[in-house]
């Protein structure tokens, strides 16, 4: 960092809340999927803003489809109808087979929405008691009271306590502990299928198929948190395509806007009309700026670009395959994982490098932009492979 970006350093450590373990870097803009920081060096970004970036920075469509938005009309609340919001719900819902959409401004929103329509339709249709939500060991769903509740990993429930009442926790791929958890106040399970935070652990297809089993059974609503593995993050629009489900709730955010804030939690059949008039709600949810920005990044992830994402991740592999201190690769298309000795050290080394990843857990995790070319890939590949 030069001087200017070490004035801005002081100035957060000074003014903002020490909540974030922030790495040492002050960028100032990007291209596609380069980011630059305030000395002009140049990175390729396998960070991807945490999955949001999904078109990368300063794309040209993407742009003019915000910037249009923008200049008709920012915001007018949800007392009133707004073009883009339909528009966004009505592609979402053809793409997807749900049914109806709901937005907010975050994946832990979404999430909110989910559990609150999981109760409302358990009580519409059972009466008082049956409120229990099911979630994973290792899931993360978000930060908000609910969402840390529904989190299971021990790391975010200190401090915080007491937590909402109603929440069980299951390790992922254990059916039979899942069997016995499900009981009459059982109202929903709620899994991520790429745990995303907790080390890019992909969930076991046959423990995937027993959730949705026992779901269909007892009558307990199947909910997909999407909001990491969502908007083509893993090579089909949505992830649970991939795994042959049909879940009563689909909740995502992160990707879905290209860089602005939006959440959306999708309802099926069964789900589509409990959450009714003044049962929920949210100022800024659905703006029209976020949505007009949403629908170009729907309107471009086709298959061309899903089939890349998905040939990104066997190109990965294959490359990284001899490298001494990989352990081993998890994922599905540009949502990777890669065990490793010190990952946080590696990301420091990358990052002088030039090169931009996460962790998750003891993992490097990758989450680049979709449209990175096949060229900037492949040099940020061939960084990967010398660190490693
Ligand atoms: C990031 C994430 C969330 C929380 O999203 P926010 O926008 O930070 O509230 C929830 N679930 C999953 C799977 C996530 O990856």
């Amino acid at each position: 960092m030069n001087r200017e970006g070490s004035g801005v350093k002081q100035k957060d450590e000074k003014y903002i809340c020490g909540t974030y373990k922030r790495q040492d870097v002050l960028f100032e803009r990007g291209e596609g999927s380069v980011l630059i920081d305030e000395e002009g060096k140049r990175y390729i970004d396998f960070g991807g803003g945490i999955a949001v970036n999904t078109l990368g920075y300063a794309d040209d469509e993407w742009i003019k489809a915000v910037t249009d938005q923008l200049m008709r009309i920012s915001h007018t609340s949800n007392l009133f109808y707004t073009r883009p919001q339909v528009e966004l719900a009505e592609r979402l819902v053809r793409r997807t087979g749900m049914e109806k959409v709901f937005f907010s401004n975050s994946g832990a929103e979404a999430n909110e929405a989910a559990v609150k329509c999981a109760r409302k339709y358990s009580f519409d249709k059972y009466g008082e008691g049956r409120y229990e939500i099911i979630t994973l060991e290792n899931s993360f769903h978000g930060r908000t009271m609910a969402t840390i509740t529904a989190t299971g990993q021990k790391v975010f429930h200190n401090y915080f306590m007491p937590f909402l009442d109603g929440f069980k926790y299951v390790k992922a791929g254990d059916s039979k502990a899942l069997r016995e958890a499900v009981g009459p106040k059982t109202a929903a399970i709620m899994a991520e299928l790429i745990q995303g935070e907790g080390g890019v652990e992909v969930l076991d297809r046959e423990f995937v198929a027993e959730i949705a089993e026992i779901c269909a059974e007892k009558d307990v609503l199947l909910i997909v948190d999407e909001v990491q593995t969502g908007n083509g993050r893993t090579g089909s629009l949505y992830c649970y395509e991939q795994f042959g489900l049909h879940p009563d709730i689909v909740t995502t955010a992160k990707g879905l806007a290209g860089g602005l804030p939006l959440g959306a939690t999708m309802f099926g059949k069964k789900t589509a009309e409990v959450l009714s008039q003044g049962t929920h709600g949210s100022t800024f949810g659905g703006n029209p700026v976020c949505c007009a920005a949403a629908i170009n990044v729907l309107d471009r992830i086709n298959d061309k670009l899903l089939n890349s994402v998905k040939e990104k991740f066997v190109l990965l592999k294959q490359e990284l395959a001899d490298c001494p201190s990989v352990r081993s690769i998890s994922g599905m298309g540009l949502m990777i994982g890669i065990e490793c000795d010190d990952a946080a050290g590696k990301v420091e080394l990358l990052r002088k490098n030039g090169l931009i990843v996460l962790t998750a857990k003891n993992k490097l995790r990758l989450l680049p932009p979709l449209n990175i070319s096949d060229d900037t890939f492949a040099r940020g590949l061939k960084i990967l492979k010398e660190v490693l």
